[in-house]
């Protein structure tokens, strides 16, 4: 039904084309903006744009990159990447144009504007340690201009008038024929030159969110496709130095899509979608901000190039899960301010706890619901979730927090949408069965929603938590108004007597850089090195191997440790898994102590979440209806 309804589209508009050429109807208003980019001959990393927006007849116009693309929470500025802005008339003089702002332009005499040039350089580039939260786009939402690969989120190349909001676009990109390329838009024609060496494809987006939510990759790309159900997965790889296939993730990915689609079941219309996988090498150049941005049809990951493979699967299945649940939320549920969303000057919904934490928690629980991992695991991660959630202010208000995310004090506990907001979703799921008798969960109540709104339906910020009560008991509301609204923190213990779990003090997995959540490093800002902290001790690798408190890292796999890229190189290390060969230069007291082995896992004591014994049959009925169906 959507593809038939897109042709039809397709062809009024070709049609209308064509007519507007002898009936000179070449008014702007009334015609798509054609738009090219062309990665021909890129010697200096910039790529070159024309806009071609058709005939004004208003005196000023204002042409903006977006300060904020949707998904991302931050301001990115893609107009600061702009060099070159200049627009000329129809017999080719420059007009005038003068930069208001670090993304937007005023076009005076714009009645006499033919078209707009201008050249974007990459944002990969410019990214310094920690693509979250610094001064660059999030690198998933980022663009990269290099000689074997093209990560073109067109939101960083094309921009929008104020004045044509509504308008549709064409895009053509024009390159060597020899690239691959990838992406979900819709695709109107090919064109190869006369001596075959360029390509240009011409892509059609009915208005500018389509530009933004629909990536491209170009260049020298690993592909494999795979059919889950009645979707086609299109899985586009660049490993930078041939490290990774796009083969060797096909089978996880297959495995982990297929459960997915068994346990939204009937809500995915989605007939193609596309997973774009970076792989960062973390050279200069390369993006830092490991994570992943959700679209309608597709997504953008980045992630490191030297994990191992298992590790690559793992964190794959983690954030594409979350990426494609996605098209629960906020692609079919959200409220207006995501509906109409302004790029230069955003509104921000008080509901990041849907958006984000109650996808997180489906990413999560489908898993151990499909049986991709065991109870134990599942467990392990809700506590991960807890420890991690109590570093943040635990006080917030997460509604407040979430329509005011670009500010100080809330921008800092965004990350808790991934771990309160996901613990709030499993509270919801955990009231939702037991109210309903194992009938209705937090997917049901969210397919309700999908029915009552969905993609072109946005609901009302301030009425939604009220009309969720409505639809479903008085303790939902309850729930909601106590602990995201209001600023109660959430009494686990309670939930988790509910379904029979119970705490209790256990050796429990952790990783190479934390004890149950908390660093086991320290920043000597003495010396100007990170050292281990007291905290090694309970680590079982780094004790078992002799690394004692005090130990500064020299290095980590051949990197130099310093201030500026720890981030990204504890962030590597945090991936790490058992089996890996690890090297790891430390100095201790000015003597040099090698560590150079295979990775085992490591162990700590901490709190686990374990099933109770004691536990009735009653509640054991409900953990089964939360955990089996
Ligand atoms: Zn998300």
């Amino acid at each position: 039904m959507k593809n038939f309804l897109s042709i039809l589209v397709l062809s009024v508009f070709f049609i209308g084309c064509t007519a507007s050429k002898t009936a000179k109807n070449d008014l702007a208003i009334s015609n798509p903006i054609e738009t090219s980019l062309s990665l021909v001959n890129i010697t200096t990393d910039k790529v070159p744009v024309v806009i071609n927006p058709g005939r004004f007849t208003t005196q000023t116009e204002i042409y903006r990159l977006p300060r904020v693309v949707q998904g991302t929470y931050s301001v990115s500025n893609f107009g600061k990447y702009v060099e070159n802005f200049r627009a000329f008339d129809y017999k080719g003089n420059e007009v005038e144009t003068t930069k208001i702002d670090d993304n937007s332009w005023s076009i005076s005499n714009a009645s006499q504007v033919d078209k707009i040039t201008y050249e974007v350089n990459d944002t990969f580039d410019t990214e310094s340690s920690g693509g979250i939260g610094g001064d660059n786009p999030f690198s998933p939402a980022g663009t990269n201009i290099e000689p074997t690969n093209y990560v073109l989120n067109l939101h960083g190349f094309i921009g929008y008038f104020d004045t044509l909001k509504n308008s549709q676009y064409k895009l053509d990109v024009t390159a060597p024929t020899s690239f691959k390329r990838s992406s979900a838009i819709q695709e109107l024609q090919s064109t190869v030159s006369a001596d075959g060496s360029t390509t240009t494809t011409t892509y059609f987006a009915p208005r500018y969110f389509d530009i933004t939510d629909n990536p491209m990759f170009y260049g020298d790309l690993d592909v494999e496709e795979f059919i889950v159900g009645d979707i086609k997965i299109v899985l586009s790889v660049y490993s930078p130095n041939k490290v990774h296939t796009a083969a060797a993730l096909k089978e996880s990915m297959f495995t982990m899509m297929q459960a997915q689609k068994k346990y939204l079941g009937a809500i995915n219309t989605t007939p193609r979608y596309d997973i774009f996988l970076y792989l960062s090498d973390g050279k200069e150049g390369s993006p830092k901000g490991n994570g992943a941005l959700e679209h309608h049809t597709s997504t953008v990951v980045v992630l490191p190039e030297i994990s191992p493979i298992e590790g690559l699967a793992k964190s794959m299945v983690d954030v594409v899960a979350h990426e494609f649940f996605h098209i629960v939320s906020p692609l079919s549920v959200h409220s207006e301010d995501v509906h109409y969303f302004d790029y230069n000057q955003p509104t921000f919904s008080k509901h990041l706890w849907m958006y984000e934490g109650v996808t997180e928690y489906f990413a999560q629980h489908f898993q151990v619901f499909e049986g991709l991992i065991t109870e134990d695991d599942f467990f392990a991660t809700l506590m991960t979730k807890i420890q991690t959630s109590m570093g943040m202010d635990d006080t917030m208000s997460f509604t407040t927090m979430s329509e005011n995310v670009l500010d100080q004090p809330y921008a800092s506990n965004y990350y808790n949408v991934y771990q309160k907001g996901a613990l709030i979703g499993m509270c919801i799921d955990i009231l939702m069965r037991e109210e309903s008798n194992g009938q209705r969960s937090m997917l049901s109540l969210m397919k309700e929603l999908s029915g009552k709104y969905g993609k072109n339906k946005p609901f009302n910020d301030d009425t939604i938590i009220d009309e969720i009560t409505q639809m479903t008991y008085p303790s939902i509301g309850e729930f909601l108004n106590k602990h995201v609204v209001g600023t109660t923190p959430i009494n686990y213990s309670e939930f988790f007597e509910k379904v029979g779990l119970e705490f209790t003090e256990a050796n429990i997995k952790t990783n190479f850089i934390q004890n149950d959540g908390v660093l086991i490093f320290s920043p000597n800002t003495i010396s100007g090195t990170i050292e281990f902290s007291e905290a090694v001790a309970q680590n079982s690798f780094w004790n078992d191997n002799g690394v004692l408190p005090g130990d500064a890292i020299k290095t980590v796999n051949g990197t130099t440790l310093s201030f500026v890229n720890a981030q990204q190189v504890f962030t590597d290390m945090y991936m790490w898994s058992p089996g890996t060969k690890i090297k790891v230069v430390l100095d201790r007291n000015g003597e040099e102590v090698i560590i150079d082995r295979e990775l085992t896992q490591s162990y700590t004591l901490g709190k686990k979440l374990v099933p109770n014994s004691n536990a009735t049959t009653g509640q054991v009925s409900l953990r089964e209806a939360w955990l089996k169906g």
